[in-house]
């Protein structure tokens, strides 16, 4: 064994990082000799003296930078996951010399000159040859010397806010969580959820999701406990007010510098949306009709309760409407999504029967933490498909959310297939087995939509490979894997009572589909407030300065016409971690731009017969498996045998 084990390729299955060799003292001389070794492979590319071809350049630049991309990768999952004050000082340090290094590539006069000569008429080849242009014109390429010594400062300094905004909001979870000291005002709560958030000092400590609605609103009794939820909620990491200004100013003067009236338009550029027009056009459309809705549903609440709402009401109160009409209690339903089974038997399941597909768990294979676990996925003829890695519980160390990402990309350049991970986080039972919530089976089902898009990738090229799509389309092949949830032939295998076996009654099925329409005037509020935040934001104009920005906050949603005390965003702009440290600023709209295809493909597979193998081959022939290596709305259309309308979304979401 090398004496650090990124220096060479990764000796298990299918490469998968050698986590249990891993000791924190390996990443920066990995960093360090990663981006010594790739900037001299691009100096060898950029100063050849034969004429540029597509192989002596583009794959050349594929071919770059194998340690940096081990250790990046390896590096970035485990601080994601399971962090350590060593990790979170290596990402301070390293966080801006990844920056560094990758102007010094983009910004690399030579080079940029030979790619500009290279051409192409392979298909395959042209498309990527087209992203690399756009990426280097998109980073400045083309700007002055004096032009591109400001990008890079300002690159470098968002890169620091960005790790500072990051690291600030993991440790107001814990920093600014509800603890209580009589175990009374936890009244709502099951004995086994208040024994799990006792602490040695005899206190209980309930510690904040990342998002503002905390799932314990819904549960507790006592009204004043559910204010300072709420509050604590709503008010944790204030500092990170002050990064999201200078982050903001920052953007907004690098768009100006790349030619761009904001960075709003910058970002979406590059995207399948293109322009700001398009992405307001769509939003427009529905803040009208979801106000309402979530008005309409707020007059039930304030029935039901007998008084006047606030904010850290609605949960509470919809939960009881949604029993008292539905009948409906989100309780009853936990003991038959039972987390092993939810998978192997449901998000598993309906992947074999669409795709062929078969999963084997590795116990010989691990991951940096006892609770992950690797399963192999083959082919229905037997051929060896990647892994899936998969990480279920919250951790304190671990950040907010649920997420996929690649440990080793799928590329046929160098015949690697692909490993993929999920994260999720799912609270731990002190003991027995771990009972899901509705959403959190939603949730798994979602992020393995994520991880098919990874798996069933066939390209040649690491940049284009499975979810190497732009934004708001990568929400898209995850959000149709939903749609098996609740499909009937999936729901009966999985939804089975943990200790007896018996299937979920009919009665309760029929109650989960009725109650699904349920809540999303709300939902829909509280993510458009979210999305028209953060577009309020990356709008402004270069020199633009805000000074107050919770004023700047509240006025952005009252402009937007979304401004609703009851429902506020989903994220605030304190603690909105994709937009400040996740790479969907000005981004944050995908979600309902994607859905749009999603809401269109469901159609499609309800159209033809559903869970059938025939429509999830095609699926995969046509979207899943071409990852980013064509224009993906030519992929939707091939799929779909159509352009996408938005009727089908507004329908779903009761907008009509
Ligand atoms: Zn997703």
């Amino acid at each position: 064994m090398p004496e650090n084990p990124f220096f060479a390729p990764s000796g298990l299955p299918y490469e998968l990082p050698p986590f249990a060799d891993v000791r924190e003292e390996h990443y920066l001389p990995a960093f360090e000799r990663g981006m010594a070794e790739q900037l001299a492979e691009v100096d060898a590319v950029a100063s050849s003296t034969e004429p540029p071809t597509f192989g002596n350049t583009i794959t050349a630049l594929e071919r770059s930078g194998r340690i940096l991309d081990r250790t990046a990768t390896v590096f970035f999952s485990v601080s994601a996951s399971n962090t350590t004050d060593g990790l979170m000082e290596i990402e301070k340090v390293i966080s801006p010399q990844l920056t560094r290094h990758s102007d010094a590539i983009r910004l690399n006069r030579a080079l940029w000159a030979r790619i500009k000569q290279v051409t192409t008429t392979d298909p395959e080849e042209s498309w990527l040859l087209e992203k690399y242009r756009e990426d280097f014109i998109r980073a400045g390429a083309d700007l002055s010397e004096s032009d591109q010594d400001r990008l890079r400062a300002l690159n470098e300094d968002l890169s620091k806010l960005s790790t500072q905004f990051a690291q600030t909001l993991l440790r107001a979870s814990t920093e600014s969580a509800l603890v209580v000291t009589d175990p009374k005002d936890l009244d709502g709560f099951d004995e086994a959820k208040i024994e799990s958030l006792r602490k040695e000092d005899g206190t209980y400590v309930l510690p904040l999701l990342n998002y503002t609605a905390q799932p314990g609103l819904s549960q507790l009794t006592d009204r004043d406990v559910r204010r300072r939820l709420y509050e604590l909620s709503v008010g944790r990491a204030p500092g990170n007010f002050d990064i999201a200004v200078k982050m903001t100013a920052l953007r907004a003067e690098r768009a100006a510098l790349l030619g761009f009236p904001s960075h709003a338009a910058y970002t979406v550029a590059d995207q399948t949306a293109k322009t700001v027009e398009a992405v307001e056009n769509m939003l427009g459309q529905l803040v009208g009709p979801a106000v309402r809705n979530a008005k309409k549903e707020a007059e039930a609440l304030a029935e039901q309760a007998g008084f006047d709402l606030e904010p850290w009401d609605w949960p509470y109160y919809s939960e009881k409407v949604r029993q008292a009409r539905y009948d409906f209690d989100g309780a009853a339903m936990r003991p038959y999504f039972e987390l092993n089974r939810v998978y192997r038997d449901g998000v598993f399941h309906a992947a074999t029967k669409l795709y062929g597909i078969t999963f084997s768990e590795r116990a010989d294979l691990g991951g940096y933490h006892p609770d992950v676990t690797v399963f192999e996925v083959s082919d229905e003829d037997g051929s060896r498909l990647g892994l899936f890695v998969l990480d279920p519980y919250a951790r304190p160390s671990k950040r907010g959310g649920a997420w996929m990402n690649n440990l080793v990309d799928q590329s046929s350049l160098f015949g690697l297939r692909p490993v993929v991970m999920n994260n999720l986080n799912v609270t731990k039972p002190a003991s027995g087995p771990t009972l899901l919530t509705y959403d959190e089976v939603e949730t798994a089902f979602h992020e393995f939509g994520h991880a098919l898009h990874g798996l069933f990738s066939q390209v040649r090229f690491p940049r284009v490979s499975g979810t190497s799509v732009p934004r708001d389309f990568v929400e898209y092949p995850s959000q149709v894997n939903e749609m098996w949830v609740t499909w009937p032939e999936v729901l009966a295998n999985y939804a089975k009572h943990h200790e007896t076996g018996e299937p979920m009654p009919e009665e309760l099925v029929r109650k989960l589909k009725a109650a699904e329409q349920f809540n999303q005037g709300f939902e829909t509020v509280e993510y458009l407030a979210a999305t028209l935040l953060d577009w309020a934001w990356h709008k402004l104009a270069p020199g633009e300065s805000v000074t107050d920005p919770e004023a700047f906050e509240a006025a952005a949603l009252e402009a937007a016409g979304i401004a609703y005390p009851l429902v506020r965003p989903r994220y605030r702009t304190n603690y909105f971690q994709h937009i400040f440290a996740g790479g969907y600023s000005a981004g944050y709209y995908s979600y309902i731009w994607s859905e749009v295809l999603d809401a269109e493909s469901v159609e499609w597979f309800k159209e033809n017969g559903g869970l059938t193998r025939e429509n999830g081959d095609h699926f995969r022939r046509e979207l899943l498996s071409r990852g980013g290596s064509i224009d993906p709305l030519t992929a939707f259309r091939n799929f779909r045998g159509r352009e996408a309308g938005i009727q089908p979304l507004l329908k779903r979401r009761g907008l009509i």
